[in-house]
């Protein structure tokens, strides 16, 4: 099964994306936390992903096709995966759709979490992220049982560096511009399940995982 777990920056698709998997079987692939990766590792893709990513605007989309193509075409994604941060634009999602059909493939569901800019912004401003493993935080309403450390791996828990306010209003404002108009077109061709997602973490998983039963 191919899913899309869509949403603006904050809306929880990383916090969600690990049930969903689980219940369906199959690999997590966020674009984000690839440039991340690789941001890490000092590649050419890492450095040229940052000059975007640093000012809260969209990675050129050839850029993000060839990544998502070539990582949907390994063999631990042959039955599907679920994205997370891609399609952000009209041509992404198109191109996913037809790179899919070709390989015998198409979306099958996306999932869509819905939260308004006031507590996105709060959500992303609280956000804390594992150096090492990338598992997500909230000050907040999610925080590390010992503060600065994760519970997951025991690495170093701080803060993304898009994640201070200003780069957050910019990351807004392109997801407004660029990345909202895919909903409307993703419903016209493919199963589109909104879950309200300013419920709580448990709240949301539950309608998260009642998205994946048959319609
Ligand atoms: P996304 O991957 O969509 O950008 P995240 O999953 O990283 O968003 O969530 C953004 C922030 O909001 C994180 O700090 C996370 O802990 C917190 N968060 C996620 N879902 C909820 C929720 N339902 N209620 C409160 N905080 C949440
Ligand atoms: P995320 O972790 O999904 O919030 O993504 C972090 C940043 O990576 C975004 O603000 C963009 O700069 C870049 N990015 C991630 N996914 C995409 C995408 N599908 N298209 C363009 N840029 C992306």
């Amino acid at each position: 099964m191919d899913i899309i777990l869509f949403g603006p920056p904050g809306a929880g698709k990383g916090t969600q994306a690990k049930a969903i998997c689980d219940k369906a079987g199959i690999p997590h692939i966020s674009t984000g936390d690839i440039f991340r990766k690789n941001l890490k590792e000092g590649t050419a893709l890492g450095k040229l992903a940052q000059s975007y990513m640093s000012k809260g605007e969209l990675v050129p989309d050839e850029v993000v096709c060839d990544l998502v193509t070539d990582r949907l075409a390994q063999p631990d994604a042959a039955g599907g995966a679920l994205l997370d941060g891609f399609p952000r634009t009209e041509v992404q999602a198109k191109l996913l759709r037809d790179w899919l059909r070709e390989h015998g493939r198409d979306i099958d569901l996306v999932i869509s979490l819905e939260v308004p800019d006031d507590v996105l912004v709060r959500r992303l401003s609280g956000r804390r992220t594992c150096l090492a493993c990338g598992a997500t935080y909230h000050v907040d309403y999610n925080p590390p049982a010992v503060e600065g450390v994760c519970d997951v791996c025991g690495g170093q828990v701080v803060q993304r560096d898009d994640d201070r306010e200003e780069t957050v209003r910019a990351r807004l404002a392109t997801y407004h511009r660029d990345t909202a108009a895919v909903l409307p077109w993703l419903s016209e061709h493919v199963r589109v399940v909104a879950v309200d997602g300013t419920r709580s973490i448990d709240e949301v998983r539950r309608a998260v995982l009642a998205a994946l039963e048959p319609a």
